[in-house]
């Protein structure tokens, strides 16, 4: 199956903790010294999309400053969200690879003028997700970029780029949300008061944050918390335990991760970065019913096991999971 390519964008904004990176950025604009590569390293669930938008709309506005006029040919149809010189990549599914066909589908789009004489801009999400072959091909673009062509790329984190392609772009790390600022931006948006957990289960991913909260996340997170620590401490409800860390996948295993590494803290004694802070008593058993050996023993096999499931999507995710948790207390 080949990748999708869309048309469809989301909309441009620029949310608070990137002001910093955005007010970089204009005078970027401003200069036309703007790079014809970009490279942004941002979590998903940061805004970063939505930052993209914002530059891109900038960028092709008639124009040519900081900022879009609103009103020029090029800014209603970005408004209408058919603007025809954005052209957005991404995986398929979240995990799946971007195979060679999706980027020489972009490559040829970058070659073509732009109907409406202005420049094109090329968004290529997850690239780090780009395979061997793809990534090669992108290369090529990125060292002679066609005129009036712009790509910008997205990743989680540099370390898992090519060198090749890093070297090749204007590298920009965004600044991560500031815990204090990420709540305070998501209660305002869902009109209620987010525990810190939510906050810290997604570190320095704000919008990843509200939509956990409000699709019922909490009460998600919290069976998965209880089921986990009923099963470490008693060895009871293995099969309950595996029915909601499966329900909840992948999100479930994030969660224990971020516990489980709670759990050495705990033991260690490094109370301030805690994120389960509000579930100091399962904290406090499941820290009791391990040694840190089988603690990190643990989470270093659930970090195998993640990037199995991710890497080979065929994997029986019940079936994985069960094995992990029966190797608890091995
Ligand atoms: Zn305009």
């Amino acid at each position: 199956m080949s990748d999708k390519i869309t048309l469809a964008y989301p909309a441009p904004c620029v949310y608070p903790w990137f002001e910093g990176v955005w007010a970089d950025w204009q005078q970027l604009l401003n200069s036309a010294r703007f790079p014809h590569a970009l490279l942004l390293a941002a979590p998903p669930g940061s805004g970063r999309r939505a930052l993209i938008s914002q530059l891109a709309k900038v960028r092709l506005c008639s124009d040519q400053t900081d900022s879009a006029c609103g009103h020029c040919h090029h800014c209603q149809l970005f408004a209408a969200g058919n603007h025809p010189d954005i052209h957005w990549l991404a995986p398929e599914k979240p995990g799946k690879q971007i195979g060679i066909d999706a980027v020489r589908k972009v490559q040829r789009q970058a070659l073509e003028t732009s109907q409406l004489g202005g420049a094109r801009f090329i968004v290529i999400e997850c690239v780090e997700r780009l395979g061997e072959a793809a990534a090669n091909a992108l290369l090529k673009s990125l060292e002679e970029p066609p005129s009036g062509c712009y790509f910008v790329l997205l990743t989680d984190s540099l370390d898992s780029l090519l060198a090749t392609i890093v070297s090749r772009c204007s590298v920009w790390k965004a600044p991560q949300a500031e815990a204090d600022t990420a709540k305070a931006w998501i209660e305002q948006a869902l009109q209620r008061s987010v525990p810190d957990h939510a906050v810290g289960l997604y570190r320095g991913a704000p919008l990843a944050a509200s939509d956990f909260v409000a699709s019922g996340g909490l009460d998600h997170h919290h069976a998965v918390v209880e089921g986990f620590s009923t099963y470490v401490r008693e060895r009871a409800g293995l099969f309950d335990t595996i029915e909601v860390l499966v329900a909840h996948y992948p999100a479930s295993l994030n969660w224990l991760s971020h516990f489980l590494l709670d759990v050495l803290k705990w033991r260690q004694g490094v109370g301030q970065t805690i994120v389960h802070r509000h579930h100091h008593q399962r904290l406090a058993e499941v820290a009791n019913a391990l040694t840190t050996q089988q603690a990190h023993s643990l989470l270093r096999a659930l970090h195998q096991l993640q990037r199995q499931l991710q890497i080979h999507t065929g994997l029986n995710t019940e079936l994985v999971v069960s094995q992990w948790l029966l190797s608890i207390g091995e």
